[in-house]
């Protein structure tokens, strides 16, 4: 088998032959350590019947990780210098395909329906481009899309808020929405010595596993969100506060708003980041008729 792309030595080759140079704006910050790639796949429990999705394969340094231990691998890479690096680096592996394009603005749903069909369940595994990490997660999940689970690298903090339970400072909207469909876990920390270059912020990997049925029947999945993120306007107002200046006439409604609190048991003095997701969908269900 040939060496690692991951090996500091093979990368600084790769780099050196295509005379390639780090594009900061795109959140290039490449692996260069294969016992955190072997780790990485390992927290995904994929087998040949598996797919594996990949945002930003860079020079394909857990691209071939996740070639070896998967049926098939689609990875997705916006930055078009790098598909000449990755024809040459993943040419051992006859399972991988690369496309050239923004994760943001692919049809994810039509690469299922084209490739991956056949497979017993898909994975996503990625280290993300950390500029572009939220927006990834809720593009991914909102799509509906059928993945068994992801297991991402991304900002320390990021996955602190995503992985947070209520009555901590870290638990917020993003945690909400998240959590809503997916069990998360921080599946390690890593540290910024692993990276080519370095980056500026602490990094973990995190692992999400679909929710058979999410924690609460909601009328309106939107309509929890916008009652999630109206809780958390300002952190330090009390919920009844929030809710008034974030619903729809909510200062004029404060009454209705309050009746609502009470019905669901929750003490409109209490502030939003004490509210479980189970509170936030029977609240966001009381107020549905009178505010979506
Ligand atoms: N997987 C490689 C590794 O671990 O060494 C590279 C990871 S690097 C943190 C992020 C990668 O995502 C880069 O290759 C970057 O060009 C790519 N990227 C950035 N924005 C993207 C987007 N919107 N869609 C697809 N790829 C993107």
């Amino acid at each position: 088998m040939q060496k690692d792309i991951a090996t500091p030595i093979r990368t600084q080759e790769i780099l050196k032959k295509y005379g390639f140079s780090f594009k900061k704006s795109l959140g290039q910050n490449f692996l260069i350590d294969p016992n955190i790639l072997r780790n990485i796949v390992s927290h995904a429990d994929l087998t040949k019947d598996s797919a594996a999705i990949e945002i930003g394969p860079g020079i394909g340094a857990l691209t071939e990780h996740l070639a070896r231990a998967a049926g098939k691998v689609v990875a997705f890479e916006i930055d078009q210098r790098l598909l000449p690096v990755l024809a040459d680096t993943l040419s051992p592996y006859d399972n991988v395909d690369v496309i050239h394009a923004d994760i943001l603005e692919v049809d994810v749903k039509q690469i299922f329906e084209e490739q991956l069909q056949d497979y017993k369940d898909v994975m996503v595994v990625a280290n993300l481009p950390y500029y572009v990490t939220t927006p990834i997660l809720l593009k991914l999940l909102m799509d509906r899309l059928p993945i068994r689970g992801l297991v991402v690298m991304m900002q320390k903090e990021v996955a602190d808020r995503i992985t947070a339970s209520p009555g901590t400072k870290a638990y917020g909207s993003l945690s909400i929405a998240i959590q809503y469909y997916m069990q998360t876990e921080i599946a390690m920390i890593v540290p910024k010595a692993v990276f080519m270059p370095q980056p500026n912020v602490d990094s973990a990997v995190i692992k999400l596993t679909r929710r058979e049925a999410p924690p609460v029947q909601v009328i309106d999945e939107e309509f929890l969100f916008k009652v999630s993120r109206g809780s958390f306007v300002q952190r330090r107002k009390t919920i009844i506060n929030n809710l008034q200046s974030s619903l729809p006439n909510g200062k004029a409604k404060k009454d209705l708003i309050i009746q609502a609190l009470e019905k669901v048991g929750v003490d409109p003095t209490r502030r939003g980041e004490t509210l479980s997701i189970e509170e936030f969908g029977k609240l966001s269900n009381e107020l549905y008729a009178e505010f979506h």
